[in-house]
């Protein structure tokens, strides 16, 4: 199958307001850098104007990269280094927690690339993270996004116990799709079942993400949300997969805005997750703080 032409609703808006102006300003002035603004997302005004309300910050949500920007994995859609793993820097957890307060977010996404070089795949480092974070701003909410850790319970453990208020990780794909749309070292039942032990051990709230656009069927969508749900997921996003260069995968199908919307509503009114953010620009960490708010602590 050939790539098909990228549709005008995918077009970007550059980010704009005051709130996203202060954000940047401050991210600069301590040499922070955020997945959003490396990324080039689409979703940052949105997200860093967003005003989660929770604290007397600037509000908004910005995900931060932890443990490097070189990744143990090679997954066909990602555009992240894989191989030259350097050594974690110990002075990371205080740097980024500190420098979080300072900036005054009120909602913070941390994620990482995949370390399985390291002995504990960076859990412990995670951990160390979140627990800095929450010591210097009792009053952030704090998302982390996970990776599978190779199914190892007492790594995924690790970040339950450190208490973050929502664990995500991402499956990605539908079942069948797994390979060759992520790492070998991945898979559907994998990330399940760490979904599934954060909802068996714990409060705290969980979050996967799905991209379409690589040759996916509705029915095998509409299972992914339903197996989801099944293991007690909470809040789901779904987004279009767009092709960081000629190297990766082929996008297979661009969906129209409506569709995402049939999901959407598929997703929270017939199979009652706590919300789903839907639509082709949503991206797994898109306004996390304002709709985890709306949906939680309203
Ligand atoms: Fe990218 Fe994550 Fe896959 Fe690494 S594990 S290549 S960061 S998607
Ligand atoms: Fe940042 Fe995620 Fe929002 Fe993109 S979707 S701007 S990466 S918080």
């Amino acid at each position: 199958m050939s790539s098909v032409r990228k549709p005008d609703w995918l077009k970007m808006r550059p980010p704009s307001g005051q709130e996203f102006t202060d954000i940047r300003k401050r991210l600069r002035e301590r040499n922070l850098h955020t997945v959003c603004e490396e990324a080039n997302c689409p979703n940052l005004g949105e997200c860093w104007s967003g005003g989660a309300g929770t604290g007397d910050g600037a509000g908004g949500t910005a995900t931060f990269m932890l443990m490097g920007d070189r990744c143990s994995r090679a997954c066909n859609f990602c555009d992240v280094q894989t191989g030259g793993m350097e050594p974690l820097d110990p002075d990371e957890p205080a740097n980024v927690a500190e420098a979080i307060a300072e900036i005054g977010l009120d909602y913070v996404v941390l994620t990482s690339v995949d370390r399985d070089d390291l002995p504990d795949q960076g859990a412990g480092h995670f951990a160390e993270t979140i627990r800095e974070i929450k010591a210097r701003h009792p009053g952030i909410l704090v998302e982390v996004l996970i990776p599978d850790f190779q199914g190892e319970d007492h790594l995924v453990r690790k970040i339950i116990d450190a208490e973050p208020d929502v664990i995500a990780h991402n499956v990605e794909t539908v079942e069948r799709l797994q390979f060759p749309v992520r790492d070998r070292r991945a898979g559907y039942e994998q990330s399940l079942g760490v979904l599934e032990q954060v909802e068996r051990e714990s409060d705290v709230y969980t979050k996967t993400s799905i991209m379409l656009g690589h040759g996916e069927y509705d029915h095998e969508v509409y299972r992914t949300l339903a197996d989801l749900r099944e293991r007690g997921v909470d809040i789901v996003t779904l987004g279009q997969y767009l092709r960081p260069s000629r190297d990766h995968l082929e996008v297979r199908r661009y969906d129209h805005p409506d569709k995402y919307e049939t999901w959407r509503r598929v997703a929270e009114e017939e199979l009652d997750f706590l919300y789903c953010a839907s639509g082709p620009m949503v991206r797994s960490s898109y306004k996390a703080g304002e709709l985890f708010v709306d949906a939680v602590l309203r």
